[in-house]
Order: structure tokens, then C-alpha cells, then sequence
């Protein structure tokens, strides 16, 4: 059987996944998952709500206070991660059609960028279970001083549906490292690739009560998550206006921390003496890999006035190449917008653009192209001209958008970088080594890469400054979001 035959022959309506067990909704309400390239409903999960949330929640916390995981042998916790890596890697294949059917990204996308870096991060955190530990501190007087590196508690992770998977393991895998217990919250758009991870937890060993899915919408279940009295903490990554939400929740509960990945409206600029050709893959695949609903996208090209016309006539030539089209095709480039909502969203940005002045290169509609009339598929669409103040400039499209400006020198280019609200990441493309590591001084941003686009690596941390976020994934500093440190002082008089 192929992937594909092997996903369609499973696809049974999802379950919230409580306690290691299989359930409805109380409500017995359901949601439809679609498959957004061809309109056809995949199968459907629970409606969860503040009931099921509870239900979650107080298994959860049972299984923590009962420490059949944060108090099991810490060599025992690493093989169970271990364990969960191979039980995805074993299902990697499906898991990248499934991943692919309930987002309308490419398999090939699917495959490397949300299943390969789940692997990836459990074996990465399995190595972590047995080297999370305190100090001793020289104090004065006669005192031992020494700290405790303690699990945070219940942890509550809401995810957003551009990488369903990946970002869903970037929290549980080094929540469960630290011997926390698991809420998680998929986007109501992809729930299905999370709860086959619940599944493999429990099928890898992971006690009963320690990873929950519970399924549902923002509002709903995200919310009662949020706002709930016994989850110590919250990790989450999506949009702003959530975020807000999320901190008055903590607020008007129970203070609970938080750690926020949120949007970002990366620069990605362009000097005279880089390698041209590489710095055009990064500006093509920054802005149209995963359709460009990519919190990391490199959605403002910042070309030195030199280059830029030259620049731009290449890769627009590339966009208008590029195959767009059928996802589960191993030969498409880029598949559909994840929905309606999103698709008008991108459209309206795209008006914005020509309203604004800003100059249309290609793309610039919503590609409905034989069967793609179906899906919510856009064109790969290059603006120029684009003023810093625009809208297109400032906010974040989540969509196959680029805005292209021009800059003179590199204080221009580091003031138009710095210039919106966000912070995630950045790149610069140079072979002056000393002007690469002064503009790495000089941007803020969470990540700048160097004659590089989109590297990422499970060791090295990921998150925002401003308002794309704070706290961080990924990597030792993941671990500070899910564990506590206790300060504890013997008298040795
Ligand atoms: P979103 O904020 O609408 O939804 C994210 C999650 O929050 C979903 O599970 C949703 O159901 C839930 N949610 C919505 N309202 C809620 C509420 N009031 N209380 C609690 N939970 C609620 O974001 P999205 O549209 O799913 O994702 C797109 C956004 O995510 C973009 O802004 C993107 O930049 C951001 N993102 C950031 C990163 C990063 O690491 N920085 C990665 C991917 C996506």
C-alpha cells in the first residue's frame, strides 16, 4: 500500500486524546477538517470546550502530582523520547500525506520541514532528559547553597496550522524532557497530525495523563486554556491579537507564565558584492516556501539601488516559472493556502499594495487554473516600489507576497530593517565579513543569518524580539520555558 492508500484507509474521525484514552467532545459537537487544495472533507474531530479542557487538565495534573513521568528514572524518560522519534520516523511517510491533505502544502515541504525536524527534535531531547540539572553556589556563612531544576508543572501548547507538527514537537518534545505534563491545543485547521503524536507518546511508553489533545477552536478550547487555574504555563505560537488574549487570560487568572512565538516582517537584504546567485534562491524560497504562511518569511527584500533592477528581473522570471499546483505532486513548488479566510486575506493585502502605489511585478490574483479552482491557490506575487510606511511594508501577509524596496547604503537599510513592529528574524547577504557582523549587531531580531536563509537546527534557538514574541524554542534555551529553579540552603553550623 502506498502512504497515501495507508492515510485514507485511517482516516476515521478523530478523537480528543484524555488520559491515554480515545474521546468525544462533551458537547458531541464536532468541526470538519477540509483538505484546502481540493475542497474535499477529510474526516472531522471534536468541538472541545471549556469541559473537555477541564477533563484534560485535571489528568494532566493527576499524572504529574503522581510523578509516573517526571519521577521516573531519567535514563528510562530518554528512551521513551528516543522511542517517539522512531515511531515518527517509522511514519514518516504517512505522516507527511496527512500533514500535506490538512494544510495544502507540498508533500516534499510536509516531508522535510514538519516531519524531518520532529524526528529530529525528540532524539534531540531525549539527550537533554539526563543533563538537566542545579548548581552549588558559594554563599557566605555556613551554608550549602545549591538549585533544583524543577518540571514547571501542567503545560498548555497552542499551535497555529502553518507547521502543525513541527511546532507542536518543539513544545512537547522539551516539556516532556523536563518531566512536564502536556495540554496540547492544534489549530482547529490541522488537528490531525497531533494526535497521532499523542498516539506514538503513549505507544512509546509515555505514562497515561502526560501528553492530552484536545481539539477545538481558538475561542473555545484555547481559551479555557488559557484562563484555567491548574496550567502553570502556556507556550505559544500564532498571531498577536492571540497573544493578547492569552496575557489577559493570565492576567485575570492565575499568572501563569507564558512564552510567545509570534509573526514576524523579515528583511532580507541584498548587497552588491554577495554571491547573486544564492542570494536569489534565499529571496525566492524565503518568500514562496510554504506558500509564504512562514512566520520566518523573508517577506521584505531589501535591495542595494545598484542591484536592484537586475535583481528583480531574475527573480521574477523564477516566480513566474514557478509550479504551482496539486500538493501531494512530488513536482509542484508550492500548494494551496491553508483557507478561505487566509486567501482573502492575501488578496486584500495585494489591493492594498496597488492602492498604495506600490509597482506589480507578477502574480498579483488567485490562480484558478483548472483543478486548482478547487483549492485556495495564489499566484507568486513580487511587489516593487514598495514604500517602508505601506501596508504591505509593515504587516505580516502569511502569504506568496514579496515587498521589494531599495536602499542606498547600510544605514538605510538597517532603519527600514528595524522599521515595524516585529523582530524574528533577518538576513544579510554580503562578502564584507565586518559590515555582515555589525548589521548582526545592529538589527533586532531574534535570528540574523549571514549568506544564509532560513537556517534553523534543533540546538539552536528560535523566537522574537519586539512584538514577534518572547521566551525562546529550540535548542538548551527551550528548556528554561518548562522548568522552575528552586534555590535550597542547608545550614552546615
Ligand atoms: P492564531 O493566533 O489565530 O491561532 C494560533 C492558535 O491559537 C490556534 O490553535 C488557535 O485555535 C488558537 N487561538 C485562537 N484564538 C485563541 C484565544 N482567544 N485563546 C487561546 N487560543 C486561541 O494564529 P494562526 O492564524 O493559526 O497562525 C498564524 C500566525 O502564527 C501568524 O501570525 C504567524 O506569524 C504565527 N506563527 C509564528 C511562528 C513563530 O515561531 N514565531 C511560527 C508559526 C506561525
Amino acid at each position: 500500500m502506498t502512504a497515501l492508500e495507508t492515510v485514507r484507509e485511517q482516516l476515521k474521525p478523530g478523537k480528543l486524546f484524555i488520559n491515554g484514552r480515545s474521546e468525544d467532545a462533551a458537547s458531541g459537537k464536532t468541526i470538519d477538517v477540509f483538505n484546502p487544495a481540493t475542497g474535499e472533507k477529510l474526516t472531522t474531530v471534536p468541538d472541545g470546550d471549556a469541559a473537555d479542557v477541564d477533563r484534560a487538565v485535571a489528568a494532566a495534573r493527576a499524572s504529574f502530582e503522581r510523578k509516573n513521568w517526571r519521577g521516573m528514572d531519567p535514563s528510562k524518560k530518554e528512551k521513551i523520547l528516543w522511542a517517539i522519534s522512531e515511531l515518527l520516523a517509522k511514519h514518516k511517510e504517512e505522516l507527511a500525506v496527512l500533514e500535506s491533505m490538512e494544510n495544502g502544502k507540498t508533500l516534499r515541504e510536509a516531508a522535510g520541514a514538519d516531519v524531518e525536524p520532529a524526528i529530529d527534535a525528540f532524539r534531540y531531547y531525549a539527550g537533554w532528559v539526563r543533563k538537566i540539572y542545579g548548581e552549588t553556589i558559594p554563599v557566605d556563612g555556613p551554608f550549602l547553597n545549591y538549585t533544583l531544576r524543577e518540571p514547571v508543572g501542567v503545560v498548555g501548547a497552542i499551535v497555529p496550522w502553518n507547521y502543525p507538527l513541527q511546532i507542536a514537537v518543539w513544545k512537547v518534545a522539551p516539556a516532556l524532557a523536563c518531566g512536564c505534563s502536556v495540554v496540547l491545543k492544534p489549530s482547529e485547521f490541522t488537528p490531525l497530525t497531533a494526535l497521532k503524536l499523542a498516539e506514538y507518546c503513549v505507544e512509546a511508553g509515555v505514562p497515561e495523563g502526560v501528553v492530552n489533545v484536545v481539539t477545538g477552536y481558538g475561542p473555545t478550547a484555547g481559551e479555557a486554556l488559557g484562563r484555567h487555574m491548574d496550567v502553570d504555563k502556556i507556550s505559544f505560537t500564532g498571531s498577536i491579537r492571540t497573544a493578547r488574549a492569552l496575557l489577559k487570560a493570565s492576567a485575570e487568572s492565575n499568572l501563569k507564565r507564558l512564552s510567545l512565538e509570534l509573526g514576524g516582517k523579515s528583511p532580507n537584504i541584498i548587497f552588491p558584492d554577495c554571491d547573486m546567485e544564492a542570494a536569489l534562491k534565499s529571496a525566492f524560497w524565503g518568500i514562496f516556501a510554504n506558500k509564504g504562511e512562514v512566520c520566518s518569511a523573508g517577506s521584505r527584500l531589501l535591495l542595494h539601488a545598484e542591484i536592484h533592477d537586475k535583481f528583480l528581473d531574475a527573480l521574477v522570471d523564477r516566480a513566474q516559472k514557478l509550479k504551482v499546483g496539486d500538493p501531494l505532486d512530488k513536482t509542484t513548488m508550492m500548494g494551496s493556502q491553508i483557507s478561505a479566510i487566509q486567501l482573502e486575506r492575501i488578496l486584500s493585502y495585494i489591493r492594498s499594495g496597488m492602492e498604495e502605489g506600490a509597482k506589480l511585478l507578477c502574480g498579483g490574483e488567485r490562480d484558478t487554473e483548472g483543478a486548482k479552482a478547487r483549492g485556495f491557490f495564489v499566484k507568486p506575487t513580487v511587489f516593487s516600489e514598495v514604500k517602508p510606511h505601506m501596508k504591505i511594508a509593515q504587516e505580516e501577509i502569511f502569504g506568496p507576497v514579496l515587498a521589494a524596496m531599495r536602499f542606498r547604503d547600510a544605514e538605510e537599510a538597517v532603519e527600514i530593517a528595524n522599521g515595524t513592529i516585529y523582530g524574528l528574524v533577518s538576513a544579510v547577504w554580503t562578502r564584507d565579513i565586518g559590515l555582515a557582523h555589525r548589521l548582526a549587531g545592529e538589527i533586532k531580531a531574534g535570528s540574523v543569518w549571514i549568506n544564509t536563509y532560513n537556517g534553523f537546527d534543533t540546538g539552536s534557538p528560535f523566537g522574537g524580539y519586539k512584538q514577534s514574541g518572547f521566551g525562546r524554542d529550540l535548542g538548551a534555551y527551550a528548556l528554561e520555558q518548562y522548568t522552575n529553579v528552586k534555590s535550597v540552603w542547608v545550614n552546615l553550623a
